[in-house]
This record gives structure tokens, sequence and C-alpha cells, in this order.
């Protein structure tokens, strides 16, 4: 266990850097990295790697390198690549510890209506005590937390153990291709750490994730002689009623999941962009919706999907229209399976000391109703993976907010989890004093 004063001397690093933090990820939140358009977050977080001494991995790969990975999802509106940063360190010296990978998304969703917004989503503010914007939240101040964690164990005189990967990935809200690209490049650890946002709870149990659009396409007519013509807008209906059922179906399946039976509607499908018609007098031939549903961890991927399928496809076949044009399924993004981790004493044991010592108070367990990349290293490459993070609210909503004391508090659990787990040893020819110097990005005046 990590020695109190260790744990002190940590923490008052963490404090001193808290401005420069703060405003590394207000810089980080400013920067839209819708999907598609990560590129410049990607530099910053490369940047701010180099900046500290990382030795950075930054590439892309195109979906069609990433095929026959586990549950990849379907990369279609991906054209420009997959592009993931992968900053290292390797213990100097030391050794005996067990490695770590700390990992971040950079992507984040739409930001919605400007005018719905109290402050510009991408202009991120502070304001009494939490600090607002798109992905500020999700996850922004949890990837910055990361970096700062590592930052005040460096600036307290101490260097870890075993090797270190900080990662950022993209695609995180879409696919997981994000993190399925650093694993295929071969990136491994004894344990993988993503700060999402859990409002500084232990997350190792989550939904999995599907995307699909409905299309559906009917013969337009002129609205006057609306009779001859179907509605491919309102085609869409039954369809809507029908997944509606399932997911009670789905819901009703979970109540007896021992995770999930307390959690009130896990099972949660969701019609999220719908598009249709192309004027207001013309009978609409066409409608897409896309939707997202989700999975309990342990149930089968495909035996889901048939299940929706099937269930577009009765329900098409009672409905005359429907019948004879049926609907198009397609699979539009994630395909995913959840996730429950087995949780390790080791790792547990880690974790609640650092939370402890960093917030006073014993560690809480969430259990997640979205999807997040821990599934991949738990399910598919046997690396124990976990979330913990600050405290996010409206995250894909309006006003998305963090509060800063949870991310002091994160900060703080994620420095003293990584002294723990990989072992630290103290620079011996240098003072504390000194020390804090030593790390690059250091402004050196804080002494
Ligand atoms: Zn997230």
């Amino acid at each position: 266990m990590l020695d109190k004063t260790i744990a002190a001397r940590i923490f008052e690093e963490v404090d001193r850097d808290f401005d420069r933090q703060m405003a590394d990820t207000q810089r980080f939140a400013a920067i839209p990295s819708l999907r598609g358009r990560e590129g410049p977050a990607q530099d910053y977080i490369a940047d701010l790697l180099r900046d500290r001494g990382y030795e950075v991995d930054d590439w892309t790969v195109q979906p069609g390198d990433l095929a026959g990975l586990p549950d990849l999802g379907a990369l279609e509106r991906v054209p420009a690549g997959v592009r993931s940063v992968v900053g290292t360190l390797r213990p100097e010296g030391g050794g005996g510890g067990r490695s770590l990978i700390i990992q971040g998304h950079c992507d984040v969703v739409p930001a919605g209506p400007a005018d719905m917004w109290n402050s510009p989503a991408f202009v991120p503010e502070i304001r009494d005590g939490w600090l607002y914007g798109r992905g500020a939240g999700d996850m922004k101040a949890g990837t910055i937390a990361g970096i700062y964690a590592i930052e005040a164990l460096r600036r307290a005189g101490l260097r870890l153990n075993e090797r270190l990967h900080l990662q950022s990935v993209v695609e995180e809200e879409s696919t997981g291709a994000g993190a399925l690209a650093v694993l295929q490049r071969g990136y491994r650890a004894d344990c993988a750490l993503l700060p999402e946002p859990t409002g500084l709870a232990y997350n190792g149990i989550c939904v999995g994730v599907v995307w699909f659009r409905l299309r559906v396409r009917g013969r337009p007519a002129h609205v006057a002689s609306a009779g001859s013509g179907a509605n491919a807008i309102k085609a869409i209906y039954p369809l809507i009623k029908a997944l509606e059922e399932l997911e009670e179906r789905w819901n009703e399946r979970a109540a007896k999941d021992p995770d999930y039976r307390e959690v009130k509607h896990p099972i949660n499908f969701n019609p999220g962009i719908i598009k249709g018609g192309d004027w207001a007098s013309s009978v609409p031939a066409w409608c897409d919706l896309d939707w997202r549903l989700a999975i309990l961890p342990g149930w089968n991927l495909n035996d889901c999907r048939r299940e929706v399928e099937d269930c577009v496809k009765q329900a098409a076949s009672r409905n005359p229209f429907l019948a004879q044009n049926p609907p198009k399924l397609e699979w539009s993004g994630f395909l995913s399976h959840g996730y429950r981790a087995t949780e390790r004493p080791d790792i547990m044991q880690a974790l609640e000391h650092a939370h402890s010592n960093a917030t006073g108070e014993p560690l809480r367990h969430k259990t997640s109703t979205g999807a997040n990349d821990a599934r991949f290293y738990g399910n598919y490459f046997d690396i124990p993976a976990f979330c913990y993070g600050p405290l996010a609210e409206n995250i894909h909503g309006l006003d998305e907010r963090v509060s800063l004391d949870s991310i002091r508090a994160a900060t703080k659990t994620i420095a003293c989890f990584a002294a723990e787990w990989c072992g630290v040893y103290r620079i011996d020819s240098l003072r504390d004093s000194e020390a804090a110097g030593t790390c690059g990005g250091c402004d050196g005046d804080e002494e």
C-alpha cells in the first residue's frame, strides 16, 4: 500500500498544478472533435505527451485494415481513417511492478441546437465549480486528468516501475474502432483504466450497443392524391411500435439479470435520427430512421440482431404497404457485446486505497447503461479493464458539464492508483524540491 506521506506529496502536486490542468482541459474541450474531425484533438494530446517526455506513436489505419477484429462496428462513415495517439513511458530503473494503460477517447457527439445551450458548446466556460462544454465531461476532462496524474507523480520525484501507455482514441461514440486499432497495434498491459465520467465510482459493467438504420421507400405522389401514393414517413410508425414492444420484452429479460435487475429500464432503444421526404406538398417517397439499442453483458450479439430483423420483418408483413415494399435494415455503426469485468482483488484493492486516500470516502460501484471501450480489453484481450473518472452531467445532452472538484479528486485517485499498481521509485539524485522541475512541460516556478 502506498505510503501516506508519498500520497500526500502527490496530492500537493495535483493541487499545485490544477490551474494549468484546467487550462489544458478547457483548450482540449474547445476543439470540436466530432466524428471524422478529431485530427486537431489528437494533435493536442500528442503535443502534451511529447512535452512530457513520452515516446509518441501517432498512426492512422483505414477501416479495411481493421477487418476481422472482434465486435468491430460498421465503419461506412469514416473515410478519413482511424487515427490513434499513444504515449509510452518506460521504466528507467525499478522493475517488479505491473504495467498500465490509461485510455481516453477524443471524439465527441454533436452538440445539438446551438440556441439551446446557455454558453456555446465549444467555448468551454467555468461557472460555479463546473466546466461546461460538449465533450468536457465525456471525456476530455478524464483524459487530461490521466496525463496530469502521471505528471504529479513525476513532479513529486517519483518514477513508475513499469511501462505506462497513455492512449487517445477516436470512434468510441460510434464503432469502437479506435480502441481496436490500438489493440491491433499491439499495445497491452496488466490493466487498463479508462477515465470516463463515472462520478468517482468504479464501473466494470456496461451494456453492448448496436446501431442500425431502417430505410423505407414508397411510391411518390402529389398530396392531393395521397390515397394512391404510399407515405414513407407514415410507414415508419408501425415499425417504431414493433421495436418498442421488443424493447419491453428485452427489459423483462433484463429484470432477471443479477447486475441489472436493480437498474430501472436498462435497455433503451433510441430512434435517434429521422430523415425523409423532400417537399411539404409531395407524399414522401423515402424515410430513413437510425436506431441505437442496447444488449446486456452475456447476451449473444448475433442472436439479438436476428431478433431485431425478425421483429422488423413481422411488423412489415402485417402492414399492407410495407408487405409490398419491405423496409431495408442496415447495420450502421456499433455492433458490440456488453462487458462484465471479473473483479480482480489486486485491482480493487489498489483502486479502493487510491480512492479513499483521495476522497476520504469508500469506493462506490456503478452499473452502466451505456457502452465504453473497456469491453474490448476485457472481452477479447484478457486485459482487466474498468472505468473510473470525474462527475459529469448531461453528457450527450445540452449544457454538458463536469465538476472541477471531481476532476481534482479523480486526478489524485488515478495518480495513487498508478503509483500503487505500477510501483514507484524515487529519483535519489534529486531532492523533492528539485524533482518537480525535471519533467517536461513544467513551468518550473511553482516551487
Ligand atoms: Zn465516453
